[in-house]
Formats: C-alpha cells, sequence, structure tokens
C-alpha cells in the first residue's frame, strides 16, 4: 500500500506541471545491425538448447552468478568503462554505470534498467534486451558526440529471475527495502545448498562494498525496455507498448475437507465429496474471472497421495492466483469466489467444509506519468499514432521494485507468438532496434523535460 501511495505521489507531482508531450526527437539512430551482432555475441554465453539450423537459433541457459553469468558481466564492465562511464557495484552486485551529463552535477543519474540472468530454459531476449539496448543508447550518444543535461546510465540488476537462487526481482528488491539483504545473501542454489548468493558474489568478485539500497545509489528514474513475454502487441499488430503499471495478484490456498467412503454402496445424496466440489469451485472461478475481465487460474491441486479409484476423497487442497491491473477488482473476484464457493461446498450430497489461507498478496503497481509520458512521446514520433498501445505487464520485473522509490516506466516490443521463458524465444531484429530507439528517445525527452521543468 505504501508503494502505491508513493507513486500516486509521484503522478501527482508531474501532472500538476504543464508537460509538453510533443517529442521532437534526438536527431541520433540506434545501429540496429550492432545492437543484433552484440546482443548475440553475448549470448555465446549461456548459450543452449538448440532447436534450429542458424547460429543463434539457441536458447540459453545463463544462470545468476554462474561461471556465464561471470563472464557476461565481466565483458560489460569492460564495454561501459570504454565507453567514459564509472562503474560501480553495490553489495548485492547490482552494477551500475555511469555517464557524465552536460550539467556535471552530482544529481542522481536517469537509468536504464534491466538483467543479465536468464531461466534455465530461457530465450536470448528477456532481460538481455533491456541491458544491450541501453549499451546501444550510450554507444550511439557516444559516437555522435552527444551528451544529456543529467548524468545517465545502465543498471544491471542481480538474480531478477529467481531461478538459482529462489527469489524474483531479488535485488532491485533489496535495493527498494522490501527484501532484507542477510535473506537475499542467504538465498541458496536450488541444487546445491551449500553455495549462497552471497558466496558465488565473493567467488567471481561482484562483492561490492557500496551498499545496496535507494538511498545509497539512488536513481533520478528507472527505464526498462523488455520484451512484452505474451501475445496482445502482436495479435493487435502493434509494434511499441508503453506499459502502464503491473497487475495485482493474491495467491490463495483453499482445502476441501469431505469424507472417504465407497463408491458403489454410498448413494450420491449421502456423499460429502471434496474433489467434486473443488472441481465445481475451479470452474466458478474462472467464470467469476471472466465477467470481471480478471485471470484466475489453479496452477497446483492436490489429492491424498492413497487415493483409489473407488473410494471418495476424504481431502483435497488447489490453489488460486488471482489477478487484473486494478486491486479492487482483485479483491472483488476473490470475494465473489468466496461466496460461490461457500454455495458450491452445500450443493452436493451432504455437502463439504473448506478452509483458505492468503499466501501471497502484491498489489497493482502504477508507473510513473511523467516516465509514462516521455515513453508515449518517442513512440507517437517513431510509429505514429496507430502502431503503439498502452498495455499492462503480467509479469513482474525489477521497474516494479525501482518504481517504489524513483519515477518509473516500461516499454515492451513484441516476441513471437508472446513465447518467453523457453529457449524459441524470439524477437525480431527491427523490434530490437525499435525498442532501443524508444528507449533513447524517451531518456532524451525526460532528460530535456527535468530541465525545462528547472526554469
Ligand atoms: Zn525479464
Amino acid at each position: 500500500m505504501q508503494s502505491f501511495r508513493r507513486t500516486s505521489h509521484h503522478f501527482l507531482r508531474h501532472a500538476s506541471r504543464r508537460l509538453s508531450t510533443a517529442c521532437q526527437g534526438s536527431g541520433l539512430k540506434v545501429n540496429a545491425n550492432r545492437l543484433w551482432e552484440t546482443l548475440h555475441e553475448t549470448c555465446q554465453w549461456g548459450a543452449a538448447h538448440r532447436h534450429g539450423e542458424n547460429p543463434t537459433d539457441t536458447g540459453m541457459a545463463r544462470l545468476t552468478l554462474d561461471d556465464n553469468d561471470a563472464r557476461v558481466r565481466r565483458w560489460f564492465a569492460a564495454e561501459v568503462e570504454k565507453l567514459g562511464c564509472s562503474l560501480s557495484i553495490d553489495q548485492m552486485g547490482n552494477m551500475f554505470a555511469r555517464q557524465k551529463g552536460k550539467l556535471q552535477t552530482s544529481a542522481p543519474m536517469i537509468a536504464m534498467g534491466s538483467h543479465l540472468d536468464t531461466q534455465p530454459r530461457g530465450g536470448r531476449y528477456d532481460g538481455i534486451l533491456g541491458v544491450m539496448a541501453a549499451l546501444e543508447v550510450l554507444r550511439t550518444m557516444k559516437e555522435n558526440g552527444f551528451q544529456t543535461n543529467y548524468d545517465v546510465g545502465i543498471v544491471n540488476w542481480t538474480n531478477e529471475e529467481g531461478a538459482r537462487f529462489p527469489k524474483s526481482m531479488c535485488s532491485s528488491g533489496v535495493w527498494a527495502g522490501a527484501i532484507p539483504i542477510e535473506k537475499a545473501w542467504d538465498l541458496r542454489d536450488i541444487h546445491d545448498s551449500s553455495v549462497t548468493l552471497k558466496s558465488e558474489l565473493e567467488r567471481h568478485g561482484f562483492l561490492g562494498q557500496i551498499e545496496c539500497s535507494h538511498t545509497a545509489s539512488p536513481l533520478a528514474a528507472h527505464f526498462e525496455l523488455h520484451i512484452e513475454q505474451g501475445p496482445v502487441l502482436q495479435e493487435t499488430g502493434r509494434s511499441i507498448g508503453v506499459v502502464q503499471g503491473a497487475q495485482g495478484y493474491r495467491w490463495l490456498t483453499f482445502t476441501v475437507k469431505g469424507r472417504d467412503a465407497h463408491t458403489g454402496t454410498t448413494p450420491l445424496s449421502a456423499r460429502q465429496d471434496p474433489l467434486l466440489a473443488a472441481s465445481r469451485m475451479i470452474a466458478a472461478s474462472n467464470d467469476i474471472a471472466q465477467k470481471h475481465n480478471a485471470l484466475a487460474s489453479t496452477g497446483i491441486f492436490r489429492i491424498p497421495s492413497n487415493a483409489s479409484t473407488n473410494t471418495v476423497a476424504s481431502e483435497v487442497s488447489f490453489t488460486l492466483d488471482i489477478r487484473h491491473p486494478q486491486d479492487s477488482v482483485v479483491h472483488a473476484v476473490q470475494e465473489e469466489c468466496l461466496q460461490a464457493f461457500s454455495a458450491i461446498a452445500a450443493q452436493d450430497g451432504k455437502g463439504v467444509t473448506f478452509n483458505w489461507t492468503l499466501d501471497t498478496d502484491s498489489p497493482a503497481v502504477k508507473f510513473d506519468q511523467g516516465c509514462l509520458e516521455s515513453i508515449q512521446a518517442a513512440a507517437k514520433h517513431l510509429v505514429g499514432p496507430d502502431q503503439w498501445m498502452n498495455i499492462s505487464s503480467g509479469a513482474g520485473h525489477d521497474s516494479v521494485y525501482t518504481s517504489h522509490h524513483c519515477p518509473s516506466a516500461m516499454i515492451f516490443v513484441p516476441c513471437r507468438d508472446g513465447v518467453s521463458h523457453h529457449p524459441t524465444e524470439y524477437c525480431s531484429p527491427e523490434h530490437c532496434a525499435l525498442g532501443a530507439q524508444t528507449l533513447l528517445e524517451a531518456v532524451v525527452h525526460y532528460d530535456q523535460t527535468k530541465v525545462q521543468n528547472l526554469k
């Protein structure tokens, strides 16, 4: 709730000034080939799961702080230093590359951030595109002698995926103060509990001196380019998504209790059948979600391990994951499900009982209006009025945590068939370049607006 208020505050602060949203464009053009080649060159570290003939027809398995992640981190450090950036690394191994602006101020930098780690069966674009596009933005600025007013830079966030060390958006979470650093440091490799995230930071020399926090490393803004990881842009024929925020979600677990009974001798009217009731509940949750244009999903369904064909089960449990961009809708879907489940519990035979727990409550996030205006201006300038759309993120990203402490927003580009977290994940060279160009224009627009607002 606290985070929501903070983002509302950003919204009001920006809305109270009349921002000019027209975008003349920076006059710069990113180098599409260089971006494409750099991205795939760095995928040599962690390439896995070949699925086609072309050199780039592989997925990725570059898990947080494994040897390949360390290699790409060292490469990244060398590249940003070549550009004349200063590089600082905090206690979670987050890498902050910073390029001086014209104003020569010590004000926080305008950041472009994402992550270089992948899922074990991941693709070449999730997170990687965001960092490589940010690097291409700085390279383009440098070779054109272009300087922003404020400092700009790149953040490579450690362990976004939470695949090897099981906590997603881990280090932006520590930076935001939402995850205690001791807890993050102590995360264990899921295959080898003797290895911790901290021991791997030490082994590779990425345990920095700087405290991991939004006060030690403040950011003026955080822009993140990411593949959509869903089918909406492709299906609607749009090439840029201006991400308004991330949807809220609640995870619940239901336990439904009945009584074991012989299926041959117990009439339907005499049964207390929890499996039947749970099935009706899951079907009802889907109807309710559809009515609200929300999402409701059951990912886990448990029946007793000693279940048998000719016995009515005694107890079952299932999870329910409810999502919508507005918290009020998430709550309404939950309430209606509870009412419907009560009715269902009394419906068949002698009825069943159920109880439930709330396991996770993640409120919706609304991104910053000022950042969104800069991205929209960039999108309109680059693709005209019909090729971009406002969109909401279905997944979590580092920008969700940065939005608690600095103006943040995201840019989506389409990925083929919405496929992600899979080796065949694909974003075309044109869309990668368009995403990078949008990132560049948004950052330049934001930087210029910030200066105008001083006057
Ligand atoms: Zn990602």
